[in-house]
């Protein structure tokens, strides 16, 4: 019998769960005794998939996890992921049985939320009361800690409060400025913090990525999204040795052609071809979050070469010009963020490329395209 030809996905991630593992690994080594890890496995694990990576995670001895909302928690817990899950974002306060129903930790924005979550009957919510240092985000404003005391002490006698927590806004830069400001925020926290050690808290927490990789301050556990994931906080900074993105993003040509010049490509007419070129459709486009600002700009990797993005990507196809590789065909496999022979793309360096981070372009991958764990 015949075979049929292979031929790759339209679009497909494939998140290597053992990197994912792999990542989280050579955090732990460096931890300091009796620290833990918190994934933050928000959006749908920033795109990777949150049950598959909690559950990767959970083999490890990851028993902390942290989501923006009730829904992502309630998803983990469906999925059978133990340990704490904590709310980072906001709850309708009304939800509080179902918190409490399901062991899910909620974070106090403001004494205004903790009393509407006390008043839907969350006395027994598990809650981390956030401190504001400085992001003016969420939080109890921690310029005067004495303030701030007296106030985590009221919600202490209405809530069951387990734990403490700020966020660190700059810890990504190693501008003077900002180094300065990530220490006065650690400042005022541990202010707090020392203020109420005699509630025995059992998580007390300041550190993101950004902050464990880069900083010192007690903390508990040390709340890691991006790093998991294998991406950077800024695109200036250096991950340890070994930590590698997790996803790879591919797809494939479906169709090649050669144009005369003086032809434009695509909606707009914003190339134009100078001399005869062979352009390669990619079936993967802004639909699927592959960023229109890429057009004409970017770039995808084919047989370890650069095939760079010609006309706008549109809704489900782009195009790229392959005059430089005579071998594609249709069926090639074109690879959008990963490797491909010598070459490397990463989400990192493609937001660079149009001004944004990494986390907006794993978390902008949308749900048609597939997903494939290995
Ligand atoms: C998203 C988030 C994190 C994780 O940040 P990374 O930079 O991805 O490590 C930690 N803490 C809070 C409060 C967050 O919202």
């Amino acid at each position: 019998m015949e075979e049929k030809p292979m031929y790759p996905d339209r679009s497909c991630l494939t998140i290597d769960l053992n990197q994912a593992k792999t990542n989280c690994r050579i955090i732990q080594e460096r931890l300091a005794p009796g620290r833990r890890i918190m994934a933050v496995v928000k959006a749908d694990a920033y795109g990777h998939g949150d049950v598959q990576i909690a559950r990767a995670l959970t083999e490890i001895g990851i028993r902390d996890f942290a989501v923006s909302n009730i829904d992502e928690a309630l998803r983990l817990r469906e999925h059978g992921i133990p340990g704490q899950i904590l709310i980072l974002g906001y709850t309708d306060p009304s939800l509080a049985a179902e918190l409490i129903l399901n062991d899910i930790t909620q974070a106090i924005l403001s004494e205004e939320y903790a009393r509407a979550l006390h008043e839907a009957g969350g006395e027994q919510v598990r809650c981390h009361i956030a401190l504001d240092t400085g992001m003016r985000r969420i939080g109890l404003n921690a310029d005067d800690p004495a303030a701030c005391e007296r106030a985590i002490r009221e919600l202490a006698k209405t809530l069951k409060v387990t734990g403490l927590f700020t966020h660190l806004c700059v810890a990504d830069s190693e501008e003077e400025d900002d180094l300065l400001f990530t220490h006065e925020q650690i400042m005022k926290y541990q202010a707090v913090a020392d203020r109420v050690r005699d509630l025995h808290l059992e998580t007390v927490h300041c550190l993101n990525s950004a902050g464990g990789l880069w900083h010192s301050a007690e903390s508990d556990v040390m709340r890691l999204g991006i790093v998991l994931y294998g991406l950077k906080p800024d695109y200036l900074n250096h991950l340890p040795e070994g930590i590698r993105p997790v996803l790879t993003w591919k797809s494939v040509v479906s169709m090649v052609k050669t144009i005369a010049p003086g032809d434009c490509v695509g909606y707009g007419r914003t190339f134009t071809a100078q001399k005869p070129m062979r352009i390669a459709t990619i079936p993967t486009g802004y639909a699927d979050g592959y960023r229109r600002d890429l057009s004409n700009h970017g770039w995808v990797l084919i047989h370890g070469k650069r095939a760079p993005i010609v006309g706008r990507v549109c809704m489900d196809q782009m195009t790229v010009d392959v005059t430089q590789i005579p071998e594609v065909r249709l069926g090639t496999e074109a690879v959008l963020l990963g490797r491909s022979g010598e070459e490397e793309f990463t989400a990192d360096d493609m937001a660079h490329l149009i001004g944004t981070i990494g986390y907006e372009i794993v978390c902008g991958i949308s749900k048609r395209v597939k997903r494939q764990y290995q």
